[in-house]
């Protein structure tokens, strides 16, 4: 049975950029794939927050657009627009971006392994059965479980993750239509906490899609009636349809175990807001190297825990918040979304969202409108009261 310092199951970003960081670090590194391709099908809508620059190596070439700013509609189309004025995010090229990584990291030394899907783990003693015919097994100092929403390395030692279902077409509109440094964004009480997307790729292509707490049948419902409300989308062609599922942020989950420990989407680290989750994966893929170094370096996996001291050091006020945010929105009707959009338009808001808004922390944002007094205007009372006791 050959034996590694680490075994990362799961060659998404996360995986990816793990094994990268221990490669260089000089560890043996081994990345077991179940595919036979990286990074298809896409299953994501690409738009991550300009941070994600100083949290991995992201080259231009990746980039199909800079983002500046947003539309944000209301059930009956009010608009608040905000926007930065200079670059605040990127849409990505996923597919090739995600195998970028792969490459990154195979040439930083790490074995990638396609078509190798892992059974079962043995988390005392770092034994992982792979689903071949052979019925393999390797074994190593520590294993990542870096492989997505179902994760068996997860399912091993956690309950059946909870998730959202998420449904995106790639359409041409046939014309000139988009500005490419704008998204556009709907809420619905349908699908709130989750919510409509539209991201160009072009004048006159985009990403439209969405996630919520529903079924793909009811997703594709909800996406096809925006595709005929919109003016600007009706009559689009539909080039590509894509369905994925989005892990609910559980705070609860455990990330470490004996010799394993989780990431990314395994480990549900995906913003409770957004279901984004390249930035908080790769900041966590940072925060756990270390801990894993230490470990394998002095021998000792009690040290893992660690890696979950400093991720919760990390991101536990953020997604606190963000937590109390989605509560929030899962509550309201179309009437009451309705009702905060016009108020927050009359009070000015689109200013302050502008100045204080981030696609990554939102915490800072509502801190700044319960300071102003205006979460307290657009809110019914009981439920601003639950926002200001986070910072009481
Ligand atoms: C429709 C949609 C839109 C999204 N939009 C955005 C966005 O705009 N911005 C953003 O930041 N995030 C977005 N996300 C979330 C983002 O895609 C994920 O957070 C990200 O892919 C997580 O990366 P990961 O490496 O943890 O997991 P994954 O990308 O899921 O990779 C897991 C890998 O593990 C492999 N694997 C699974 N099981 C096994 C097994 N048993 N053995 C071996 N290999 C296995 C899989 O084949 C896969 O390659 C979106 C997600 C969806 C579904």
């Amino acid at each position: 049975m050959k034996n590694y310092d680490v075994a990362v199951v799961g060659a998404g970003p996360v995986g990816s950029t793990f094994a990268r960081i221990m490669a260089e670090k000089g560890f043996e590194v081994a990345i077991l794939e179940k595919k036979k391709e990286i990074g298809v099908p896409l299953q994501c809508a690409g738009l991550v927050g300009k941070r994600i620059k100083e949290v991995n190596v992201l080259p231009n070439e990746f980039i199909i657009n800079p983002v500046h700013g947003g539309f944000l509609h209301s059930p009956e189309d009010t608009v608040l627009s905000v926007s930065k004025g200079k670059p605040e995010a990127y849409v990505l090229d996923r597919v090739k971006y995600d195998q970028f990584l792969a490459h990154l990291a195979e040439d930083s030394g790490a074995e990638i392994l396609l078509n190798h899907g892992v059974e079962k783990i043995d988390s005392v003693n770092g034994v992982i059965n792979l689903k071949n015919k052979e019925k393999t097994k390797i074994s190593a100092g520590v294993v990542v479980g870096a492989d997505g929403h179902s994760s068996i390395v997860s399912s091993t030692f956690n309950p059946l993750a909870e998730s959202f279902q998420a449904a995106q077409y790639l359409i041409d509109v046939g014309e000139k239509w988009f500005q490419t440094n704008f998204v556009h964004l709907y809420v619905d009480s349908r699908l709130s906490p989750g919510f409509l997307w539209v991201i160009p790729l072009s004048e006159s292509t985009a990403r439209v899609g969405l996630f919520a707490d529903a079924n793909y049948q009811q997703l594709t419902i909800i996406l096809n009636e925006l595709l005929n409300k919109r003016s600007e989308l009706r009559g689009a062609t539909i080039l590509k349809k894509y369905y994925g599922v989005i892990p609910r942020h559980d705070p609860h989950k455990q990330l470490v175990k004996d010799r394993v420990i989780l990431l990314g989407d395994a480990a549900s680290q995906v913003k409770p807001t957004t279901g984004g989750g390249l930035i908080m994966g790769f900041t966590s893929a940072e925060i756990a190297s270390r801990a894993v170094s230490k470990a394998l370096e002095v021998d000792n996996v009690e040290i893992l825990t660690d890696y979950n001291k400093q991720y919760q050091e990390r991101f536990k006020k953020e997604l606190k918040v963000q937590l109390m945010v989605h509560k929030i929105f899962k509550s309201l009707n179309d009437d009451n979304l309705e009702y905060m959009f016009q108020k927050l338009k009359q009070e000015g808001a689109e200013d302050i969202i502008s100045h204080y808004g981030d696609i990554d922390t939102q915490s800072t944002l509502v801190k700044e409108m319960f300071k102003r007094g205006i979460i307290f205007s657009i809110l019914p009372k009981m439920l601003s009261w639950r926002i200001s006791s986070l910072w009481k």
